[in-house]
């Protein structure tokens, strides 16, 4: 059974507040799976879990078979503000997260001709040495998605990545990420509060009940091209 595998998971925070209910989900490994659902239904803390980044929850997270949690699963976030660190350049930005994961080559001359690969990848090659803060929303996400697939993860998060981004921007990023992903299909979550990006991205679209003790009904999408 390859690929991600989430039982009876229940997260309830430390306010009592019921966050997710009773989900089970089983995703084959190397899609892209879209989740929607209304606000408070639990999106964002579903990846928070799959990311380790809840102090508990109960039920299981695995992938092929193992805990998400193991070292053998490399897990990449890109949450909706980008998450980058605003005192690093670009190129730093991708560096570190690489020598953090290990997924940097040794040698610097491999790894800064990786580093070159990533930021052309995003269309992003001019803007190496400037620091985020001087980013237009748009560059900083690419920015963000270029340093996700630098570190090779076994899973890929991304929360609402695209929901601030005006229409055009949106869309480009859109393509880019999907070539960009294409070239690297790795198992991949993405949050979006857009119905057209569901359909445009996911192999599989997860929607995510109000009612919580309902588990996420998985609509197989046969409109995707990828
Ligand atoms: P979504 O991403 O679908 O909007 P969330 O996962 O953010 O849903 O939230 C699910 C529920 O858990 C909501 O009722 C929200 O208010 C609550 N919640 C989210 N984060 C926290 C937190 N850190 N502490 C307490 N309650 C939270
Ligand atoms: P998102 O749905 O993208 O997580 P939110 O606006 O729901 O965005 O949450 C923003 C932040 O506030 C998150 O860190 C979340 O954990 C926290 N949060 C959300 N709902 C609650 C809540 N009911 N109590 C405490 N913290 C919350």
């Amino acid at each position: 059974n390859k690929g991600l595998a989430i039982k009876d998971l229940k997260v309830e925070y430390k306010s009592g507040q019921l966050a997710l209910g009773q989900v089970d989900l089983s995703l084959p490994e190397h899609g892209i799976y879209t989740i929607i659902g209304p606000s408070g239904s639990g999106k964002s803390t579903l990846l928070r879990a799959i990311a380790g980044l809840l102090p508990s929850y109960q039920g299981q997270i695995l992938f092929n078979e193992k805990s998400v949690h193991e070292k053998e699963t490399l897990i990449g976030l890109v949450p909706q503000n980008y998450g980058l660190l605003p005192w690093k350049t670009v190129h730093d930005n991708i560096q570190i997260a690489m020598k953090i994961t290990h997924t940097a080559s040794s040698s610097k001359q491999e790894r800064e001709t990786q580093i070159k690969q990533w930021l052309s990848s995003m269309g992003i090659s001019d803007l190496a040495e400037r620091y985020p803060l001087s980013l237009s929303g748009g560059q900083q996400q690419r920015v963000a998605i270029a340093r996700a697939f630098a570190i090779l993860p076994t899973i890929l998060l991304l929360d609402e990545p695209f929901s601030a981004l005006d229409a055009i921007t949106r869309e480009t990023l859109q393509v880019l990420f999907l070539e960009n992903w294409m070239a690297n299909p790795t198992t991949t979550l993405f949050v979006t509060h857009d119905v057209e990006e569901a359909i445009l991205l996911g192999q599989k679209i997860i929607v995510m009940p109000s009612n919580k003790e309902t588990t996420p009904e998985i609509i197989d999408n046969h409109l995707v091209f990828h």
